[in-house]
């Protein structure tokens, strides 16, 4: 389908951007990497008179990695995370699952600010940004606000962004080399979206138990969540064999999965499952066919 009649134009600077918005309303649609906005409008499911293109914006793209942590700047590309030397070992378990993301020619163009801002709730990153208790930076008329993750992502395509606001950055904290991570993903196809995801991380005690650990879910009808009920379960836990097979019961209990053409929910539900049983097993390097065998 074409797209439907829409004005144009390019800020070259936030500020410019940010008047824009307030000036059209409801009539103006930002556009980052276009690519899950543009199928909507071809779908004719959002119809604005002025799309408002961030690309001029330099300064809301790029990476930064301090001592505090990890700051993606919101028109930051899927390939500009991959391609970063450093950030797979400033926070292996964000260049992970954004490996998951999308084909080439998509991720040369998507951002962190549009996954983020659309919060697809079978899109990656903001699980990524849940689970890792991120802040998002915003920029509106009255200055920059930062949102814990916690109060961003309200549901599947529902944030807190208010409609003349721009995301700017997200900030993901400190990343432990020492953590214990693991990334685990089920999709028709490498780069589709997921049919169900889990991500998952923890310290370790000197006790070798796990510290703080968190369990982020792709799949849920509710859309990016931690799963607060398993992460309990885990808590000062070794991570065993049969720590595993309780985590993946309970997540499968604590799970209401959405059910679609892709797969019913109970089918789901076990995906979701198994994905946090193999996330656990690879965060402590526990095969699980040896297991089974
Ligand atoms: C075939 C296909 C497969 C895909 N597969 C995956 C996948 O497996 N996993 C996945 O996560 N994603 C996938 N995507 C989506 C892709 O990752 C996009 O990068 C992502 O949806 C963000 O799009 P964008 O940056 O192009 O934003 P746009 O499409 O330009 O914008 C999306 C929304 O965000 C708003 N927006 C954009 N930037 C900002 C900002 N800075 N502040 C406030 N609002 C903003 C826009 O107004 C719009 O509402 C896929 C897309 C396609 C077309």
């Amino acid at each position: 389908m074409k797209l439907p009649d829409v004005d144009y134009i390019r800020p070259k600077t936030l500020k410019e951007a940010l008047d824009l918005l307030s000036a059209h309303g409801d009539d103006a649609k930002l556009i980052a990497g276009g690519q899950s906005l543009m199928p909507m409008l071809a779908f004719r499911l959002l119809a604005p008179k002025i799309l408002i293109d961030l690309a001029g914006l330099s300064e809301l793209r790029g990476i930064e990695i301090t001592e505090s942590g990890v700051r993606l700047g919101a028109r930051t590309t899927w390939h500009d995370i991959e391609r970063h030397p450093s950030l797979k070992s400033a926070h292996p378990l964000l260049a992970a699952a954004i490996g998951h993301v999308a084909h080439y020619q998509i991720r040369n163009r998507g951002t962190a600010g549009g996954s983020l801002a659309h919060c697809d709730p079978v899109a990656e990153f903001p699980t990524l940004v849940v689970t890792c208790g991120a802040e998002v930076v915003v920029a509106g008329q009255d200055g920059e606000r930062v949102i814990p993750a916690a109060d961003f992502v309200l549901g599947p395509m529902t944030t807190a962004l208010a409609a003349d606001e721009i995301i700017v950055q997200i900030r993901f904290p400190a990343w432990p080399q020492a953590r214990r991570w693991g990334f685990e993903e089920f999709a028709r196809r490498r780069g589709d979206f997921a049919m169900a995801a889990a991500a998952v991380f923890y310290d370790l005690d000197g006790d070798q138990r796990a510290l703080d650990p968190h369990v982020g879910i792709i799949g849920d009808a509710d859309g990016a969540r931690r799963l607060t009920d398993v992460e309990d379960l885990l808590a000062g836990q070794r991570i065993t064999r049969s720590l595993l097979t309780e985590a993946r019961a309970l997540a499968e209990r604590s799970t209401t999965p959405s059910e679609d053409i892709h797969a019913p929910a109970p089918y789901r539900r076990a995906l979701i499952g198994t994905m946090v049983e193999r996330a656990l097993a690879a965060s402590a390097g526990i095969s699980l066919s040896k297991a089974v065998a």
